[in-house]
């Protein structure tokens, strides 16, 4: 890309949510929750809209009968009737044939089409002046909204099909648009919401795909076209960059080129301290293809299997057979090494759009993961059904993600009994040895660890849920962002009663959150007696040159120093020193 000479450059702060510069002219998405982009559809895919929009007017006519049916036992039969004018607006004739007929002549997406018709509908109506008349023209809105809502959650996202190389800027992405984008078009993406730990920022890591976030206004101040570079490693988005830049990111690149080259042939090395304390080093991964990376960056296995994206953008549930399938190549591919398979995280920033989980409020305090599962017994049992038979031959373990208490683990291990019983009466085989632990990421698992250790073989500490539930910080929120601080005391307690506990019940203890990828914090958490650190593949060769540099008295004695300490800030500042001062070429 050559520099914009007759504009000046403009530099945003935002926050670096994954690694790498990107350089290109943009392409501006402000789409925020239910605005619609119109896009061309020719005429041989237009049955398959006609067919969308069928099954969203389904979809949206079961969704209010099951709402008329829920305030009828709660409140009565006659409030229950207020949604009878909605059932009535998916019924419309006259207003289906007039989306129909558009889409016949426009050759546009059809929640493009119905957007129109419906909002023609609304202002002739809100003219009218007629007290009925106009409540009606209330009904087509809300219950277009929803038909919107509901076709948009069956499309990829328009967006995601351009063919041509970009810089996607959005107001915000889900984890699995990240997980679907075309690497060939998507050169690097930066958005106005979102933070270091949410899905969107870890899988953008995992796939090797430069992004800021949580630039708050990017959407308004760019348009199309406009040539922009992301610097991914500083969380800043350049509109027009000068040569001069230009120049200089090109050296940065080098210099990030040659470190990168330096890791690399770390990779048959061992990942031991100065004195010989082996720490096991694995790998996150959300996508099976990411298994390649998982190898070439030398980790010892999958530490963390984030199993929930088989179930985001599918037009089904995965069936048992699927998942087997899946689980058994994965975990073929990585043995005699480990595949920590963790169940169903499905809920906060994740979630199916086959499952009808309501609006939450509260998404990451509401309906997830183990919570899902033990109410979604059979979904939950084609999962461990699959994970069990892939087991044979393999080293899988099992993971169970958001455990708050003793009964939650008592309960999933129950049902994971009934799956063996069940496979051993149909004859198959599985591993009945296979381990089981705990995803320790809320703070009442945490200071319950002592007890929770006794029931499991080991806990994966997910610092990114327990930071956000111990400080109260929403991890997408870029608004707070600033106020997520893994160097915080109390995290730090926290994270030593559980390895503490671990230790104690001789139980092994990890850690599978970003702290474990972020060389700050290496020194602290093998100081804690970390058995594990599992992080993006990428990252994995930076760690283990961390933990080369290292020794295990230093960082028992860091953390002596630390758990002095009063703040966040003390404790970041010590950390960064001690980085600094063995591997000053890995931070900064
Ligand atoms: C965590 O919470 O730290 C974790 C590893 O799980 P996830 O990021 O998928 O919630
Ligand atoms: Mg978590």
């Amino acid at each position: 890309m050559s520099a914009d000479r007759g504009q000046e450059e403009k530099r945003c702060q935002g926050m670096a949510a994954a690694p790498g510069i990107a350089r290109g002219p943009v392409h501006v998405f402000s789409i925020e929750n239910d605005d619609v982009v119109r896009y061309h559809v020719d005429s041989a895919h237009i049955p398959d809209e006609i067919a969308r929009f069928e099954s969203g007017l389904i979809q949206t006519r079961a969704q209010i009968l099951e709402m008329q049916q829920q305030i009828a036992e709660a409140i009565g039969a006659k409030d229950a009737g207020i949604f009878d004018a909605h059932l009535l607006v998916v019924e419309d004739q006259t207003l289906i044939d007039e989306v129909l007929r558009r889409l016949e002549t426009e050759h546009c997406n059809v929640e493009y089409a119905f957007q129109e018709v419906a909002n023609r509908y609304v202002e002739s109506l809100s003219k009218i002046d007629d007290p009925y008349l106009r409540e009606r023209a209330l009904d087509i809105q809300d219950v277009s909204r929803r038909v919107i809502r509901n076709l948009q959650g069956k499309t990829p996202r328009p967006f995601l099909s351009i063919e041509e190389p970009h810089i996607l800027i959005a107001h915000n992405l889900t984890p699995s648009d990240t997980a679907t984008m075309n690497r060939e078009y998507v050169r690097g993406f930066a958005l106005d919401l979102g933070s270091q730990t949410s899905h969107t920022a870890i899988m953008a890591r995992s796939l090797g795909i430069p992004a800021v976030v949580g630039l708050r206004n990017a959407t308004e101040i760019l348009e199309t076209g406009v040539p922009a570079l992301i610097d991914g490693y500083h969380g800043l988005l350049i509109i027009h960059p000068s040569e001069q830049t230009l120049r200089e990111y090109e050296e940065l690149e080098r210099e990030k080129g040659a470190l990168a080259a330096r890791l690399t042939k770390l990779r048959e090395t061992k990942s031991t301290t100065r004195d010989g304390r082996h720490v096991v080093l694995s790998a996150n991964i959300e996508l099976p293809d990411e298994i390649d990376s998982v190898l070439a960056n030398g980790a010892e296995g999958v530490g963390l299997y984030r199993t929930e994206f088989l179930y985001l953008n599918q037009p089904t549930l995965p069936s048992e057979e699927e998942q087997f399938e899946i689980y058994r190549s994965v975990a073929q591919r990585l043995a005699p090494d480990p595949l920590i398979i963790r169940t169903l995280d499905l809920g906060g920033d994740k979630i199916s759009e086959n499952i009808e989980s309501g609006d939450e409020l509260n998404p990451f305090l509401g309906w997830r993961a183990i919570r899902f599962c033990l109410e979604n017994i059979h979904i939950f049992k084609a999962q461990l059904r699959a994970i069990l038979r892939a087991s044979v031959g393999a080293n899988i373990k099992i993971m169970f993600p958001m455990i708050s208490g003793l009964d939650e683990v008592r309960r999933g291990c129950e049902v994971l009994e009934e799956c063996k019983q069940e496979l051993r009466c149909e004859g198959r085989g599985f591993d009945d040895g296979l381990e089981i632990g705990i995803m320790i990421e809320v703070p009442t698992a945490a200071i319950m660890a002592d007890r929770l250790a006794r029931e499991v073989d080991f806990f994966s500490i997910g610092t990114n849920d327990l930071i956000q539930y111990a400080i109260a910080i929403d991890r997408t929120n870029e608004r707070v962002a600033h106020l997520y601080e893994p160097s915080h005391p109390s995290v730090v307690r926290l994270l030593k009663m559980v390895a503490d506990a671990a230790h104690a019940n001789n139980i092994w203890v990890g850690v599978c959150g970003e702290m474990a990828g972020e060389v700050l914090f290496t020194p602290l958490l093998l100081g804690l007696g970390m058995d594990e650190l599992s992080a993006s593949a990428t990252i994995v060769p930076r760690v283990k040159s961390a933990v080369q540099a290292l020794t295990s008295a230093e960082c028992r004695q860091l953390l002596d120093e630390v758990l002095e300490l009063d703040t966040p800030a003390a404790i970041l500042e010590r950390c960064t020193a001690m980085a600094q001062r063995h591997y000053p070429e890995l931070i900064g």
